[in-house]
């Protein structure tokens, strides 16, 4: 049996809705069993409703609340598009009954003007928890016996709201009791992505893009023997295609090479994606949902034999570079634990690390906390922030045996001023960064010279 994860686009209307039946009845037909679908809220949802919340924690009730209604009104339009008229009461009732409490909690943010992460998530969870409803119902009235879930009693997290993390062995013995009973009975189960619960009830999220982590959470959970991301593009590509405007299809990955595409920012698959897959050696592909016929990409443990000298790039954008320089002439030794502390207390990670003899320059993409981090480090060291910088990263297993590849992608950028540039212990990705205006420039040159 296989996970089906249909992203935002992939619900984004009622056609989009048509098309992941025909998906889900084709994997049917094939396996005898399943699948298990996963799906994102339907398009614009989350931003939609993140922005809802923000307008009610300004006091801003009435726009807030005028928007909750355009919501409304979409969800009940789906909900007529697609399900039977039998069906469709109940699930009116069921789409009214979650925009009634979020206009109540629109309204009592409007008088606490606060915003708490706990608040926060239980209004972006809405998203999911009815695009999931209207998909199990479209389903029944498609003739496949659709099963909503409710993802919440699912997917087991901790507290860390907002971006929460699943517990791997409470949400398997989760999902054995919802999930695994309802395959076994020969039906098609359905749950939200992006949305789970703690131990005690209180609703989290997984964080933006999370409904792919979902997807392999629930995967290596039920133990599928593939988990499929079905999205608006072929598969991995080249490049982000808001960039290159043409490029290629990635036939294969690695895990490992999949892993850092995603951390680096390719878009099509959240970062956590591939972790539980990996544990489990199960399959990914991702897929197009609109051109259901295509072979998309097949990620998995081994390398691919016949790679390309480099697999793909990504690129991520507002950076921040931070350079620290040993207010001793020399690195004492302890200088980098006093440094990496500081981004640890204020829970701040950072993607890329250079050392010299007396300086250590890292990228943060989170600036919240960059104020306290620039004042504790200044204790110690001199400090200086650099804004508006972007990571370039080329990825390719067979940089590891090839060293001469890393050494072409460096001179490809000779005319453009990089800021640093890295080669981590896999040696699978050779990371430089940039000023975010030379990026697209910078990722022409190099898509030109490896995959045109
Ligand atoms: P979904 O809603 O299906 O999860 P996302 O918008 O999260 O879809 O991810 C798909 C998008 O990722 C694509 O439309 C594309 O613009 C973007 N993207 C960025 N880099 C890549 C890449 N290397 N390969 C494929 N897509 C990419
Ligand atoms: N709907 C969520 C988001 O937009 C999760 C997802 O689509 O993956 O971030
Ligand atoms: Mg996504």
């Amino acid at each position: 049996m296989v996970v089906q994860k249909f992203g935002g686009t992939s619900v984004a209307d009622p056609d989009a809705v048509r098309r992941l039946i025909e998906i889900a009845r084709a994997a049917r037909a094939r396996d005898g069993q399943g699948p298990v679908l996963v799906v994102s809220a339907l398009s614009g949802v989350t931003d939609a409703l993140l922005a809802i919340a923000a307008e009610a924690g300004a006091s801003h009730t009435d726009a807030a609340l005028a928007q909750t209604a355009r919501l409304r009104e979409r969800h009940r339009a789906m909900a007529r598009a697609l399900a039977a008229d039998g069906a469709l009461p109940p699930l009116c009732a069921h789409i009214d009954a979650h925009f009634d409490e979020l206009d109540a909690v629109v309204r009592a943010l409007g008088v606490l003007r606060e915003v708490s992460p706990r608040t926060l998530d239980v209004m972006a969870a809405m998203g999911e928890l009815l695009s999931s409803r209207i998909v199990a119902a479209a389903l029944v009235h498609a003739g496949l016996p659709g099963e909503w879930v409710d993802a919440r009693r699912a997917l087991v997290t901790n507290d860390d709201h907002t971006r929460a993390a699943p517990l791997m062995r409470e949400t398997t013995a989760a999902l054995r009791a919802t999930v695994t009973p309802l395959v076994e009975a020969g039906g098609v189960p359905v749950l939200g992505g992006f949305v789970g619960a703690t131990a005690d009830g209180h609703t989290t999220t997984l964080g933006r893009g999370g409904s792919d982590y979902s997807g392999a959470v629930v995967g290596a959970g039920v133990g599928a023997h593939e988990i499929q991301i079905w999205t608006d593009v072929d598969g991995m590509l080249s490049a982000d295609p808001r960039i290159i405007p043409r490029p290629r299809l990635v036939p294969r990955l690695s895990y490992a090479e999949a892993a850092e595409l995603a951390y680096f920012g390719a878009k099509v698959l959240h970062p956590s994606t591939i972790h539980p897959a990996v544990e489990c050696n199960i399959p990914v592909r991702i897929l197009n949902s609109r051109r259901p016929e295509g072979a998309g990409t097949l990620i998995t443990a081994e390398p691919n034999p016949d790679g390309d000298e480099l697999t793909a790039m990504a690129a991520k954008r507002d950076l921040t570079v931070v350079d620290i320089t040993s207010s001793r002439m020399l690195m004492a030794y302890g200088f980098l634990r006093r440094v990496f502390e500081v981004f640890e207390r204020f829970r701040t990670s950072v993607d890329v690390v250079t050392t010299s003899e007396v300086s250590v320059s890292v990228t943060v993409d989170d600036r919240r906390q960059l104020e306290s981090i620039v004042e504790a480090l200044s204790e110690f060291a001199a400090v200086a922030v650099e804004g508006d910088m972007a990571l370039l990263c080329a990825v390719g297993d067979r940089l590891r045996a090839e060293p001469e590849i890393a050494a072409r992608v460096v001179r490809v950028l000779e005319e453009v001023p990089l800021r640093m540039i890295s080669q981590a212990a896999s040696r699978r990705n050779i990371t430089v960064i940039l000023r975010q205006a030379d990026l697209p420039h910078a990722m022409h040159r190099l898509h030109e010279e490896f995959f045109t």
